[in-house]
């Protein structure tokens, strides 16, 4: 299985290594890819748009080619897992912020995101999260400057939910979280994501 993370900006090292153990936690032979031009990702598996700053890697996307390339493969069925700014880039629409700033989303997901919805005063923070698609037991959630659902419509999933924000959601192959899974031992997520990337 081959699964690559957009390699731009923000917190990739990290994702790489998390879906390696991910892949020796299920017995999955593979391996993970540093991404960064728009033929990188011809033959993935599955690709994550890693946390960072959405206006920064939306803007680098553009100009690698990844854009265009992701949308199509991603409308073609590709799995692919957004954390943190990688969940705004995947929402089809933002807030005050995105307009403002005029920041490309990629617009895959029916969805609509607030940019550092927890305020500045909480810039981060950890949480234990029951997302029950990942078993019962909760899931620590690191969140950094991070982003929230605010409203979703169409087919998009509501997967778990923390104050009045949505905090991870499923739309067919596509999954987003606002927390930053790669950042804690529990490998639960990147496995989720691997299996769909297997199916
Ligand atoms: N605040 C960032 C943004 O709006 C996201 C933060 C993160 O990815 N940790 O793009």
């Amino acid at each position: 299985m081959k699964i690559g993370v957009i390699g731009l900006q923000g917190a990739i090292s990290e994702h790489i290594l998390a879906v390696e153990r991910a892949m020796e936690a299920l017995g999955v032979e593979g391996e993970a890819f540093w991404i960064r031009k728009g033929e990188d990702i011809n033959d993935l598996d599955g690709l994550i748009i890693p946390g960072g700053e959405s206006t920064t890697i939306g803007k680098l996307m553009v100009e690698s080619g990844l854009f265009q390339k992701v949308q199509d493969r991603a409308d073609s069925g590709m799995p692919v897992l957004g954390t943190c700014a990688g969940l705004i880039l995947l929402a089809k629409e933002g807030d005050e912020q995105v307009r403002r700033t005029g920041q490309p989303l990629l617009g895959l997901m029916d969805m609509q995101v607030i940019r550092n919805a927890f305020g500045r005063q909480r810039e981060s923070f950890e949480v234990d999260l029951k997302i029950p698609v990942f078993g019962e037991n909760a899931f620590r959630a690191v969140f950094i400057r991070a982003p929230a659902v605010k409203r979703v419509w169409g087919d998009v999933e509501i997967l778990a939910e923390y104050q009045d924000g949505i905090v991870a959601t499923r739309q067919e192959n596509l999954v987003a979280m606002a927390f930053h899974p790669e950042l804690t031992p529990d490998t639960r997520a990147h496995e989720y994501f691997l299996k769909m990337c297997r199916e």
